[in-house]
């Protein structure tokens, strides 16, 4: 099985490793990564400027190029190199991409890029607070869930949360509850204002969604369509139009 790994905290993040050395153990592996930080570039495309990717040695003896492009860059690139692949994993992110963070996230995007290109595709992200995480309490998770996901009528595209100490593996939804995406006001040394963009949840998470499972110290797995349409709308507009005025 050829196995392509991105990601979107570049090159030399320690959780591209980790999930490079737990795909090695399913199929061959390449890397192809950002040659800086892409985080919550979302699947954004590189056209006003070409494509460059270059070979990194010294990463643990995998064979492995930097790109200077995004996370779904890097997947195109990727795929094209080696001629295609058969499992595209993303990750693992610095930091978990729960509910909203979907909309946002450079990770599931490399994954959403293999779906595009007609391959399947994988996120990783785990919960970090502060310290680097090790990823041997996840490793054995990690491993499980490729297991899982390379068996039979495995979801095209997952987005997998990491907690800190997972006990289990569950499926969820996607927190679809509401967040704020709050404007933090500050000054710089010069005394002119600048401003973040933070994102905070505004409600507890629901049962069985992917914030839930974090709380719960279970992996989350979340199955994701590519399908952004409002069936359920169309469905409703479908029902009122058939029934007499
Ligand atoms: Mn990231």
């Amino acid at each position: 099985m050829k196995i392509l790994v991105s990601n979107d905290d570049g090159i030399f993040s320690p959780g591209l490793i980790a999930l490079a050395e737990v795909a090695s153990q399913f199929g061959d592996v390449m890397i192809f990564a950002p040659d800086f930080e892409q985080s919550a570039v979302g699947h954004a495309i590189t056209i006003q400027r070409p494509l460059q990717y270059h070979r990194v040695k010294m990463l643990k003896g995998f064979e492995a190029y930097r790109v200077n492009g995004t996370p779904a860059d890097c997947v195109a690139m990727g795929l094209f190199h080696w001629g295609g692949a058969d499992l595209v994993l993303s990750g693992i992110n610095l930091g978990s991409n729960l509910g909203n963070d979907i909309w946002h996230s450079g990770t599931v995007a490399a994954a959403k890029q293999a779906v595009l290109l007609g391959v399947q595709g994988v996120a990783f992200s785990q919960v970090i607070n502060g310290e680097e995480p090790s990823y041997e309490k996840q490793k054995p998770y990690i491993a499980e869930v490729v297991r899982l996901l390379t068996g039979e009528h495995p979801p095209r595209l997952v987005n997998v949360n990491l907690p800190k100490n997972p006990t289990g593996i569950r499926w969820t939804h996607q927190s679809v509850r509401a967040y704020n995406g709050k404007m933090v006001e500050s000054q710089d040394p010069m005394g002119r204002k600048h401003y973040w963009f933070s994102a905070i949840p505004l409600t507890a998470p629901d049962e069985n969604s992917d914030r839930w499972a974090m709380e719960k110290d279970l992996v989350s797995l979340t199955p994701l369509r590519l399908s952004l349409t409002d069936d359920e709308w169309l469905q409703n507009l479908a029902t009122e139009q058939a029934s007499p005025v």
